[in-house]
This record gives structure tokens, C-alpha cells and sequence, in this order.
């Protein structure tokens, strides 16, 4: 097993897709997790189309000389409106069949951040996010007080029928399942299907953004807060460093998962694609956890690497081209390999 993640982190670090500092950069996920190549192709090209629209609208905003805050929000707006993804519409439910999102933005030129967590009714967490951000004195609102907070600002609100989908419906009738059968639901494959969005963004002030938005984790008790919304822990961006995160947030959280990539960059000058490549595909599955992350830095180097079989994933480098992959072994489109697909025991192992 080891010397699998040994290999795995190798070809992490050989991912480094390198971009050039000429122009803004965007990368985003959707989620790392079992994506196996028997999804139907349907769900395939809707699952590419979806990262398309993502990207095109992000980088929009950097082209048109917006600051990476706004690229960072445009594409998670996309994405949380997608019923696709596990985010806004379509979020997973609590063992209680209730809704909980969490989103955070932070501002690596200001170093400001703001987050929710805990909110069932906002149509767009990370609008609400990048509000808490720029209209309060504090970083993270959660539950009542947010939504209140989203009332006040005029965000949109949504009834329950809204983020509703069959699909997550019936995966926490699957989880609901594995508990009573004794299976703790973080272990089960039902609660490894990520689908949680991500966008790291660098504008052409050279300013960095980070940002991410989630339902959380399938079948998570009510009140659970994951990574996504803590600060450091998935989402995190400095003048040097971006960084979104997806997967298992509790190794996240343990981990700091997102700072500790940032901190190697900005402390210890270590290259991103080693600085992701260490947190993720080393420091993360050794304590038993499991995802992925987007990370860049402010010379346009995109790392991306995931210790699942797949990630939802996308980027914009200086060429202006969108690229988007989903499996482990899926060429980015520049001739380097992606991320090492995941080893075959993960299902065991995770
Ligand atoms: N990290 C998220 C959480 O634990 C879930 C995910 O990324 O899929 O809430």
C-alpha cells in the first residue's frame, strides 16, 4: 500500500500542469471521489458541459479585468446552481433528510475571508459568503444568524424543493441502509461521493482568490460542520497560494489541510505541485482520510492532485483554453499527465 501512494505521489508531483504568468489562471473541482469509467456517457458530457459553463464564466470576469474574488464567485454560482453537483441545488442531505450547506471565500491580496456554515434556505452559499466577507466585521456566520444575514442583504432565499434531488434523496436511503446495518456511514461508498465545487482563481493584478461551497458529506449528523467553510482548512489563499480542497473534511479540518499547502509554499518555498502533492497524497491517506484539491500560486502553477479514483475538475491557464477530466489517468490536454489514478484498494483503504 505504501509504495502505491509513494507512486501516486509521484505522478502528483508530475501533474504541475504548468501555466505561464502572462494571463489569468482558473482552475475549480467538483468533488473528488469513486468516479469509475461506468458513469453513462450522457452523465459524462453533462458533467463536462456543467465544468465548461463554470470555467467560461470565471474567466469572463478575468478577462475582463475583474479581481479573482469575482472570478472565484462566478463559477461557484454556476456550479451551486447545478443540480449536478453537491452544492446549492443538489446538495446532500443529513441523516435527518434536512439540508445544511457551508461555503467560504477568501481574498488572498486582502486577506480577507468570510464564510457560513449550517444554512438551509440560501440559494447561493457563496454569495452569501463573499456578503459575511465584505459587509460584516466577522469571517463566518452560521444557521439562523446567517440566514437572517442573507435576508438582510437581499440574497436569494430558496424553499426545500429547490436543492432537492432524487438522486441524493435515495444516496441517504442508501446510507440510511448501511447504518442499520452497522455500517458507520463515513466509511460507506454511498458517503464518498463527493460533488462539493472549488475555484482558485488568479487575476491579472496577479491577486489570488480562493473559494468553496458544499453540502457537506452524505448522511452527516445535523449540526456537522466540514472543512469547506473553515478557514485553513478547505479554502485558504495568500499572495502566494490558493487553495480549494474536497473530500472526506474531517482529515481536512485535522490536517489544516489547505493552510499547510500555503504555509509550505510561502515558508518553506516549496513548489505547489510538491507542497499539494505532500498534504494530499501523503499527509491526508496516512491518517485514513481521503479527496483532492486545486491549488495555485501566483506565477500561474496549477497543482491538482487526488488520492480518489477521480475528481470533477477544470482549468483556464494562460493559453485561454478550458480543459476539464474527470478519471485519474485522463491527459490535461498540455501532454502531461494528470494525477495518478487512485490505487485499486482504495475502496478498502479509504
Ligand atoms: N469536504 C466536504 C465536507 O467534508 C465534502 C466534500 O468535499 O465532498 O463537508
Amino acid at each position: 500500500m505504501k509504495s502505491r501512494r509513494l507512486w501516486s505521489l509521484f505522478a502528483a508531483l508530475g501533474l504541475a500542469a504548468s501555466a505561464h504568468a502572462s494571463g489569468p489562471v482558473l482552475v475549480i473541482h467538483a468533488g473528488a471521489g469513486v468516479l469509475r469509467r461506468d458513469m453513462p456517457p450522457a452523465r459524462d458530457k453533462a458533467i463536462r458541459a456543467a465544468l465548461t459553463r463554470a470555467l467560461e464564466a470565471g474567466y469572463a470576469e478575468l478577462k475582463a479585468g475583474k479581481p479573482s474574488v469575482d472570478a472565484v464567485t462566478a463559477s461557484l454560482t454556476v456550479l451551486e446552481n447545478d443540480p449536478l453537483f453537491n452544492a446549492g441545488r443538489g446538495s446532500v442531505f443529513t441523516h435527518d433528510g434536512t439540508l445544511e450547506m457551508d461555503a467560504a471565500i477568501m481574498d488572498g491580496y486582502t486577506l480577507r475571508a468570510g464564510s457560513v456554515a449550517a444554512v438551509s434556505d440560501v440559494k447561493n452559499p457563496i454569495l452569501l459568503a463573499r456578503a459575511v466577507m465584505e459587509h460584516t466585521p466577522h469571517v463566518m456566520l452560521v444557521g439562523a444568524g446567517a440566514e437572517a444575514f442573507a435576508q438582510a442583504q437581499g440574497i436569494a432565499r430558496e424553499k426545500p424543493e429547490y436543492f432537492r434531488t432524487e438522486e441524493r434523496w435515495q444516496q441517504l436511503q442508501q446510507a440510511l441502509k448501511e447504518d442499520a446495518a452497522g455500517r458507520p456511514h463515513a466509511d460507506a461508498d454511498t458517503a464518498r461521493h463527493f460533488g462539493t465545487v472549488g475555484a482558485v482563481a488568479l487575476d491579472v493584478y496577479g491577486h489570488l482568490a480562493a473559494g468553496t461551497s458544499t453540502g457537506g458529506m452524505n448522511d452527516k449528523m445535523p449540526g456537522r460542520v466540514g472543512d469547506s467553510p473553515i478557514i485553513g482548512a478547505g479554502t485558504y489563499a495568500n499572495a502566494g497560494c490558493a487553495v480549494s480542497g474536497t473530500g472526506w473534511g474531517e482529515f481536512y479540518m485535522r490536517t489544516v489541510a489547505a493552510h499547510a499547502i500555503c504555509s509550505r509554499v510561502m515558508q518553506q518555498r516549496v513548489p505547489i505541485a510538491r507542497a499539494a502533492a505532500e498534504v494530499i497524497n501523503q499527509e491526508i491517506p496516512a491518517m485514513g482520510g481521503s479527496g483532492g484539491a486545486i491549488a495555485l500560486d501566483d506565477q500561474g502553477h496549477i497543482a491538482i492532485p487526488f488520492n480518489t479514483h477521480g475528481m470533477f475538475r477544470g482549468w483556464i491557464d494562460g493559453s485561454g483554453k478550458p480543459h476539464v477530466a474527470i478519471y485519474g489517468d485522463e491527459d490535461d490536454g498540455t501532454g502531461e499527465l494528470l494525477p495518478a489514478p487512485a490505487p485499486d484498494d482504495a475502496a478498502s483503504d479509504d
